[in-house]
């Protein structure tokens, strides 16, 4: 009989990190520390040891880990009923979307899992929109996307990625996409010259490419660019939303309200994959019944989920938590008197720093140290290290945090 190795009382990280070596496909290259247990900003290894979170994975956790209110959610919905597929009604559908629906300004909503779903679900929505209400000729339509964005892994997502690591050897890809600059509001004006331009998609501030800050005024500048030329402007705020760059939403730093709106990682608290798109009745009603969907989109315990982390997100004031987290963040990291550090930039508590190697030691170095000192934080691109805590970090704890970072980085 084969033994269970996960649940064998000698687990040790070394084993562990050496099964999902043998056993798990080689698509991620983890800092090595393995996660046993998390509370609030908190993460412990298998060993006991405590690191502060400094990635939130990936701004999921907005909410800090084991919240006792969504940790009561996600039981008390489990008991009751967890999937019954959109072939029925269920009854935390509908408030579920009467909440986000009016938090955010939109008709509608249409709920789906992963980001990608939701990016992919916005994609559809857009071209549909555009065949059935502006009128563009079958199979022309256009979507504008930016340099370095990351919108997700799927094949049509990966055909909008400049990316090589994201494309080589992925090929054939989806048609469609027009690249552009990112932060360029004329090479935006040019690419909507062309009528069969659906939608412009764009994250308000780039996550992935190493939190990159648009110019203010970028997003309302697009945003009235794409209205002149009847173009969807689509935000992909799933990571920089629910209250992660000290807005409910980064458009709000701008004032803009785009067509479509795509949610993800925060909105479940870190529980489940739950993701969304956001549209008013003009756009959302152009897709039917049997036209698209996802058999656990909308299912009653993600429902249950998204409510009880907008709630939280509200009731515990996290967006101006954020701002004001991320303020002494930025100011901590700006007074650090190290020349290896050559930029510093965010807002809210998505923030990231640029680091010269020397000595053959980069980033990825860094992040060891980090983590050999408390705080687990992980490199995007080579030289940047994203700082991203969970939104329920304290004052006293982020000056703990910048000590841990500042002696981490003195000592390289
Ligand atoms: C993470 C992310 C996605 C993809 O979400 P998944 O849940 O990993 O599919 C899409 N867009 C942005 C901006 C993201 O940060």
């Amino acid at each position: 009989m084969l033994m269970s190795t996960t649940t064998s009382p000698a687990m040790t990280s070394a084993r562990a990190m050496e099964l999902e070596d043998q056993f798990g496909a080689h698509n991620y290259h983890p800092l090595p520390v393995v996660l046993s247990r998390g509370q609030g900003v908190h993460l412990w290894d298998l060993e006991g040891k405590r690191y502060y979170d400094f990635l939130s994975a990936y701004s999921a956790m907005n909410l800090g880990h084991s919240h006792p209110r969504m940790i009561n959610a996600l039981i008390e919905q489990a008991q009751k009923l967890t999937l019954t597929s959109r072939a029925f009604y269920n009854d935390q559908l509908g408030p579920y979307e009467e909440l986000v629906t009016k938090l955010f300004g939109f008709d509608k909503v249409l709920p789906m899992n992963s980001g990608a779903e939701a990016v992919e679900t916005a994609l559809k929505l857009c071209r549909k929109w555009g065949y059935e209400k502006k009128g563009i000729p079958s199979d022309q339509a256009k979507i504008v996307v930016c340099a370095n964005n990351f919108h997700g892994r799927t094949i049509s997502i990966i055909s909008m990625s400049t990316d090589p690591d994201s494309r080589t050897n992925f090929g054939p890809f989806t048609p469609g996409f027009i690249v552009i600059p990112y932060n360029d509001t004329e090479a935006l004006s040019d690419a909507l010259k062309d009528p069969t331009v659906a939608g412009f998609l764009v994250e308000p501030m780039q996550g992935e490419a190493g939190v990159i800050v648009p110019d203010a005024g970028y997003l309302s500048v697009c945003h009235s660019i794409c209205k002149q030329n009847n173009v969807l402007f689509i935000a992909d705020e799933i990571q920089t939303g629910l209250a992660r760059t000290g807005k409910m939403l980064a458009c709000d730093h701008d004032g803009v309200h785009p067509d479509i709106l795509i949610l993800g990682k925060a909105l479940s608290g870190g529980m489940i994959p739950v993701s969304a798109v956001l549209a008013n009745d003009a756009i959302m009603l152009c897709i039917k019944p049997g036209e698209h969907g996802s058999t656990y989109g909308g299912n009653p315990l993600a429902a249950r989920l998204a409510i009880e982390a907008l709630t939280l997100l509200q009731e515990e004031n996290l967006a101006d938590h954020s701002a004001k987290l991320g303020a002494i963040l930025l100011n901590g990291l700006r007074q650090i008197p190290s020349d290896r550090i050559t930029a510093i930039r965010g807002k809210g508590l998505l923030c990231a720093i640029t680091i010269a190697p020397k000595d053959g030691k980069t980033a990825w170095d860094v992040c060891l140290a980090l983590k050999d000192n408390g705080l687990l934080a992980k490199p995007t691109h080579g030289d940047i290290i994203r700082f991203a805590p969970p939104l329920v970090i304290t004052e006293e704890e982020m000056m703990d945090c910048l000590s841990i970072i500042q002696k981490t980085i003195l000592s390289f």
